[in-house]
C-alpha cells in the first residue's frame, strides 16, 4: 500500500511540525463533534485553540499536500459511519474583538458574534439567532434565514491558501444564495481564520427586539431533536413556486419554494429508517432519535430526494455535507 504508506510519512512530518501542546489525535470518533451525533471515526484529528496554531497547522498541510478537513460545530455536516481518511482541524479560535473594525475568528459561535455586535449597537447580525454553528461553517455555506445571508455583512476574510496567510475580499470566496466556493466539486484548499464584519449603527433594544422575534419564530417551527437544521436548499423556481396552491403569497412572489413544503407534500412526515426520521414539526429536518447510524440518515435523506423528483420533478439540493468516506453511495 503505497499511497498508505505515503501519507502515514506525511502525517509524520506534519505532526514533528506542531508545538508540543498541540496533540494530534488518532482514530477519534465523530458523534460528539456534530450536532446529529451520527458517523464514524477521523484516522487525525488536531484541535487549534488560536489562529496562529490554525494558520501553521492548515500552511504545512497545505504545503505537504495533505488533505484537510475543518470542523466547526459539526452541525451543517453528515460524516459516513466508514469514518474520514483527511486530517481533521476542529476550529477552537474564538476570539471576538469590537474596536473600531468589528473582527472575529472563526471557531467564535455565530450567536455569540451577533449578541456582542448588538451589545455594541451593531446590526445585521439578527438572522444568526438560533443557527448554532461556528463563523466559519457560517460563511462555507453563506449561512442565513429571513432573506439575510452572512456574505452581505462581511468586509475582509483572512484565510490561509496555498500555504500563504492573507486577507482578501470577500469575493474570493465567490458567495452565492447557501453556497460558496468551498462548498464546489473539488474545491480549493482554503483555511478560513477571521473575519471583519461591515455592520450598520443600531439601538441595541431594537436590534434584540428583531432578533427575538426571528428566535419566536424558530422557535415554533424547529424540532428538539438532534439534527443538521434544514437537510436541503429551498428550491428558487419562480414557475414552480406559482404552480402551487397552498404556498403563501409571499413565497409565490418570491419564487421560494420551501424543501420541507414539497417534502411535506409527498407525505413524509414522520417517515423512518431505523432511528433516523423526518421530523413531524418540520419536514425539512432529518432528526436522530437516538443511536440513529448516518447510513439510515443518508438513506432518509435519498428517499426524500427521489419521492420528490417522482412527484415534482425537481432535484432537491442538500445543505448539509456529506463529508468522509461514502464510497458507493456517492
Ligand atoms: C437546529 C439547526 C438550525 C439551523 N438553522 C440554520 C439556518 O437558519 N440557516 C443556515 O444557513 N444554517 C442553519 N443551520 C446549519 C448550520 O448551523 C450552519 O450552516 C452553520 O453555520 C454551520 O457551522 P458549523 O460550525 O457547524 O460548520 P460545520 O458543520 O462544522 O462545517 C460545515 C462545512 O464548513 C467547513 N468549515 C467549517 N469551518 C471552516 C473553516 N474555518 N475554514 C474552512 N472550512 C470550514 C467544513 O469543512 C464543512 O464543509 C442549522 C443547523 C441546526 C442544527
Amino acid at each position: 500500500m503505497p499511497e498508505c504508506r505515503a501519507v502515514e510519512s506525511l502525517i509524520a512530518e506534519f505532526a514533528s511540525s506542531l508545538g508540543v501542546e498541540v496533540k494530534l489525535r488518532e482514530q477519534v470518533s465523530l458523534v460528539p463533534y456534530t450536532t446529529l451525533q451520527a458517523g464514524g471515526r477521523a484516522r487525525w484529528l488536531l484541535e487549534v485553540r488560536n489562529t496562529s496554531e490554525f494558520a501553521s497547522a492548515a500552511a504545512k498541510a497545505q504545503e505537504l499536500g495533505l488533505r484537510v478537513l475543518i470542523l466547526g460545530s459539526g452541525s451543517n455536516v453528515l460524516p459516513s459511519e466508514d469514518g474520514v481518511d483527511e486530517l481533521v482541524l476542529v476550529n477552537l479560535c474564538r476570539r471576538v474583538e469590537i474596536r473600531g473594525t468589528t473582527y472575529a475568528e472563526t471557531g467564535a459561535a455565530f450567536q455569540d458574534v451577533f449578541l456582542k455586535c448588538a451589545q455594541a449597537g451593531l446590526t445585521g447580525l439578527e438572522f444568526a439567532v438560533g443557527i448554532p454553528g461556528t463563523l466559519g461553517g457560517a460563511l462555507v455555506s453563506n449561512a442565513g434565514a429571513y432573506r439575510s445571508n452572512l456574505s452581505e455583512c462581511l468586509s475582509e476574510v483572512e484565510i490561509v491558501q496555498d500555504a500563504e496567510r492573507k486577507w482578501v475580499p470577500p469575493a474570493h470566496l465567490e458567495f452565492k444564495y447557501r453556497d460558496s466556493v468551498l462548498r464546489r466539486p473539488n474545491p480549493p484548499a482554503i483555511a478560513l481564520l477571521a473575519v471583519r464584519l461591515d455592520l450598520k449603527r443600531d439601538a441595541p433594544r431594537a436590534i434584540y427586539e428583531r432578533a427575538r422575534d426571528y428566535q419566536r419564530q424558530r422557535i415554533g417551527k424547529q424540532p428538539p431533536q438532534a439534527s443538521a437544521g434544514s437537510f436541503f436548499k429551498n428550491v428558487l423556481d419562480k414557475s414552480l413556486a406559482r404552480s402551487l396552491d397552498g404556498l403563501s403569497v409571499s413565497m409565490q412572489e418570491a419564487g421560494v419554494v420551501p424543501a420541507g413544503y414539497l417534502i411535506e407534500a409527498c407525505g413524509l412526515k414522520g417517515y423512518r429508517i431505523g432511528r433516523a426520521v423526518i421530523s413531524t414539526k418540520h419536514a425539512n429536518f432529518i432528526c436522530n432519535l437516538g443511536g440513529a447510524t448516518a447510513t439510515h440518515i443518508r438513506q432518509l435523506a435519498e428517499e426524500a430526494k427521489r419521492r420528490v423528483q417522482d412527484r415534482f420533478g425537481v432535484t432537491l439540493e442538500e445543505e448539509v455535507l456529506y463529508i468522509g468516506n461514502w464510497g458507493a453511495q456517492e
